[in-house]
């Protein structure tokens, strides 16, 4: 019913869902939104009538995940800061049901009157534009874990130490979720549904307090929207109800929330990835091409989905994270999965974290699949079995020193995405490599202090 969409035109969702605030935002680089908080009617209407022109200062684009600015480069002190100009969809409102009377306009940042070539929409939209250039089109189904903690830093006295998981045990695929789990689970369909963005499902994952969330599959740029939308209901919600949504990569030894990406392509005579689409499990030469495209490239872009120094401790031995760059037919154990059957068959790539800003991420897997099919790259057969033992296969970067040395010296990354897009992601992960760097933590105090 066209009455009751969650979103449109402003004007229209003012009147109908009494909304008075609006949120216009941007995605960082970290993927998160960023922008500033408006009076719906006053913002509507000097947007219409041209007297607002937004802008936000451009280093939103470019800091780490604590707001410090780079030492160099477009987004540094030597910039001045100043802003970038944002081109508003406002014919694309939308309700946040997870916030009172609210609803989003989401902006492009541009520069020049071109889309800003740093942001992570435009270095996403680019590597689409690519491959589809070449004939597959994308579809994207995104699959994401976090942990759900008892409290929150603010009311704990021990801060972030004081958590507690929400679950206290191995909940996978559990029914029988405590009752603020269950009742999170709840909020959050119901919110996202009413926001125009339904989950496919909420699953118990086997982290203590860890949760899966799967969405249906959608246009590549859309489903990552929604993905950022989610993590931010997500953080809402829990906090709301006292309790922590975490999305690091690994929150504590032995857990780690991934973000895995599921991609299939199609043409205009349907899905191009099963070589007997009727019913088939076998890939097309195609998906070949695709698969080794993406063992190719990724582990040279892996700043874009294995940002921080704490997204490498996610990938350990036998934690369904992979440590392998293999691939396997329905096997959990490899970087890349082939899964689903005739018109569903689709490539889950296993790497990303839960981390990872899913544009950038999903940036770096178009690129290696149009790689791959440019190409024509064959991959090394698939494993059956247990990829973790596969010695053979080349590792997964072990940390984010080796990911970001490899990822600036890369020639392939280089020309996948263009050397300014290059320097500016390394100069954005070089800033959270020297922030751990400077720093004691608590594991060498604890094995050194006394011992050494
Ligand atoms: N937690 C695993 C990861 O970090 C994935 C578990 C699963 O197969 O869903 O990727
Ligand atoms: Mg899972």
């Amino acid at each position: 019913m066209a009455a009751d969409l969650p979103t449109g035109q402003p004007e229209e969702l003012i009147g109908r869902f009494g909304i008075e605030t609006v949120l216009l935002a941007t995605i960082d680089a970290q993927g998160r939104l960023k922008g500033k908080e408006y009076d719906a009617r006053t913002l509507v209407e000097r947007l219409r009538s041209g007297a607002l022109k937004p802008e936000m200062c451009g280093y939103v684009l470019g800091t780490d995940l604590s707001m410090t600015p780079p030492d160099a480069g477009p987004f540094s002190w030597q910039s001045g800061f100043g802003d970038v100009t944002l081109l508003p969809d406002v014919e694309n409102a939308r309700i946040l049901p997870w916030l009172p009377g609210t609803a989003l306009v989401l902006a492009d940042p541009v520069s020049g009157g071109c889309p800003h070539p740093l942001a992570p929409g435009t270095v996403l939209a680019e590597q689409l534009h690519r491959l589809v250039r070449l004939g597959p089109v994308p579809m994207v189904g995104i699959e994401t874990e976090f942990v759900l903690y008892e409290g929150t830093a603010r009311d704990v006295a021990s801060g972030w130490r004081g958590l507690r998981p929400a679950v206290g045990g191995n909940g996978d695929y559990a029914l029988d979720q405590p009752p603020a789990v269950r009742e999170f689970g709840r909020r959050l369909r119901r919110h996202l549904a009413g926001a125009g963005l339904p989950v496919e499902a909420v699953k118990g994952e086997s982290g203590h307090g860890q949760v899966e969330v799967t969405f249906p599959y959608g246009q590549a740029i859309d489903a990552c929207e929604q993905h950022v939308l989610f993590k931010h209901a997500a953080k809402t919600i829990a906090e709301e109800q006292g309790l922590t949504a975490s999305f690091m990569a690994a929150p504590s030894t032995g857990v780690g929330s991934g973000m895995h990406l599921h991609v299939s392509l199609h043409d205009c005579d349907g899905p191009m990835l099963a070589a007997d689409p009727a019913h088939g499990i076998e890939l097309s030469e195609l998906g070949e091409h695709a698969v080794a495209g993406l063992l190719t490239v990724l582990p040279e872009l892996a700043p874009l989905w294995a940002p921080y120094v704490n997204s490498y401790k996610r990938f350990a031995d036998r934690s369904f994270a992979p440590t392998r760059l293999a691939w396997g037919r329905d096997n959990r154990t490899c970087a890349v999965r082939v899964v689903g059957h005739g018109r569903s068959l689709r490539l889950e790539v296993r790497l990303p974290g839960a981390d990872a800003n899913p544009m950038l991420a999903l940036a770096a897997v178009i690129a290696g699949i149009r790689l791959g099919v440019a190409e024509k790259l064959t991959p090394l057969p698939a494993v059956g079995g247990d990829a973790y033992r596969r010695l053979d296969a080349p590792l997964v970067p072990r940390s984010l020193e080796e990911a970001l040395a490899r990822f600036e010296t890369s020639a392939l990354a280089g020309e996948l995405l263009g050397e300014p897009v290059v320097a500016h992601l390394a100069r954005v992960a070089r800033m959270d490599l020297d922030h751990h760097a400077a720093r004691v933590t608590d594991a060498e105090v604890e094995r050194g202090l006394a011992q050494a």
